[in-house]
């Protein structure tokens, strides 16, 4: 099969024949219809994931057809239309029997733990517990974007967050996850102030529905008539964690959606706030597959739109272009020619 593959930490990433992997025991093999450039494949290119052995494919934002069945599957058969979320969970853990499957002791995830979906064929574990079935009228492209970027947004602001209507989210950070957040935090019913650098960035959130798209977080607090509610850093930079916590009024919800590996630096959350204010400091990692109906709902009536962050559709020969330019291109590219 043809795939994108690195030898090397911020080598190259060419485009190789490399062997179509085998099904697993309980998992099954993928053809990928569509699989999204996000943030995490660039910190698995840059060598930040201690789970990522070399040489490696990407991948992990992904939708596709199943084309092969391990032993002992029992719900999905070839020709099924699915995707997946980025944690593939074991369904036999502690977290996993209390529902927790987005922090499962045991979980695999595709483009780290093992080769990713930047290729024609990728291997999934524990199909039984983590492959979710799309309705016809979803396309791959628009469906990839539910492995990662729309379902973590989603669980960062209504599961974890609880925005109530009303309430002022403020998003730093508007790449794939924060204008996720910004069309979640938005469908909720919330006020949205965004957060980024990028003028064409602020435009993408802007056009989605957020109240105010700033360069910087000092205007928070008096446009929100004190401090946000919820925030989140969606970057995973270490100074969006800190005006993400700093942005905050009293009783206030911090949000962390963003990855933050250690080998770019610890942020210096300032725990005087969080006593002084009643902050609440949350992660939020993924989504468990047994979450999706609620979202897939919020997408079949039209309330979220994830193919409105879609600005471009790529070939796999371009994918390594994109993966390298992550954070530098406004919008989410999603690869959907194999
Ligand atoms: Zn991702
Ligand atoms: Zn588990």
């Amino acid at each position: 099969m043809r795939a994108l593959v690195f030898e090397t930490f911020g080598g190259p990433l060419t485009v190789q024949e490399v062997p179509a992997p085998d099904p697993a025991p309980g998992g099954v093999v993928l053809r990928v219809g569509a699989t999204g450039v996000c943030r995490s494949d660039w910190h698995a290119w840059q060598g930040h994931d201690p789970d990522v052995v070399l040489p490696h494919v990407p991948g992990h934002e992904l939708a596709g057809t199943v084309a092969a069945v391990g032993a002992g599957v029992r719900r999905w058969r070839a020709g099924d239309r699915v995707t997946v979320p980025f944690v593939n969970a074991c369904g036999r853990c502690a977290q996993c029997a209390a529902g927790e499957h987005q922090v499962c002791d045991r979980q695999t995830q595709p483009g780290f733990a093992h080769w990713g979906s930047m290729a024609q064929y990728v291997a999934l574990d524990a199909a039984d517990v983590n492959l979710v079935a799309l309705p016809a009228g979803l396309d791959d492209a628009t469906a990839a974007a539910l492995g990662c970027r729309v379902a973590t947004a989603f669980r960062a602001v209504v599961q974890v967050a609880r925005v109530r209507p009303g309430e002022w989210v403020a998003v730093h950070g508007c790449g794939g996850v924060g204008l996720s957040a910004v069309q979640v935090a938005l469908a909720a019913g919330a006020r949205v102030v965004a957060v980024d650098v990028s003028p064409a960035a602020r435009a993408l959130a802007a056009d989605l529905g957020a109240e105010h798209a700033l360069d910087g977080p000092a205007a928070i607090p008096e446009l929100t008539g004190g401090g946000a509610h919820v925030s989140l850093d969606a970057a995973g930079a270490v100074a969006a964690c800190e005006d993400s916590v700093r942005c905050l009024r009293p009783r206030g919800r911090h949000v962390q959606v963003g990855l933050l590996p250690p080998a770019q630096g610890r942020p210096a959350v300032p725990m005087d706030l969080v006593v002084a204010r009643e902050l609440q400091v949350l992660g939020s990692h993924g989504m468990a597959a047994h979450a999706y109906p609620e979202l897939l709902g919020l997408v079949a009536a039209g309330r979220l739109r994830p193919q409105a962050l879609v600005t471009r559709e790529l070939g796999l020969d371009e994918a390594g272009a994109a993966l390298a330019a992550v954070g530098r291109a406004p919008g989410v590219a999603v690869v959907t020619r194999f």
